[in-house]
């Protein structure tokens, strides 16, 4: 009956792709994490960790959710700051 209220724990985090194997998995279940640059990567395993941690690189070039293109063509700052 109080289902709509498990529906709205907004704070709840997504899940997130182990980029290592692609398995889907919840942040707090996640052996590992790792920074790289502003980005979080989740490990499932201490073998993926231990994969991703001998080539960070390899795993963070591609992202590995549904959008494989994010504007690497022409980006430019417009946000009237004029950095360069
Ligand atoms: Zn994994």
């Amino acid at each position: 009956m109080f289902e709509w209220l498990r529906k709205r724990r907004a704070e709840e985090p997504t899940s997130v792709v182990d980029p290592v194997c692609g398995m889907s998995i919840a942040p707090a279940r996640a052996a590992a994490t790792r920074t790289v640059g502003t980005r979080t990567v989740y490990l499932c395993s201490p073998a993926c960790t231990d994969k991703f941690d001998r080539d960070p690189s390899a795993f963070t070039a591609t992202a590995p959710s549904s959008s494989h293109q994010e504007e690497k063509h022409g980006h430019r700052h417009g946000g009237g700051g004029g950095c360069c």
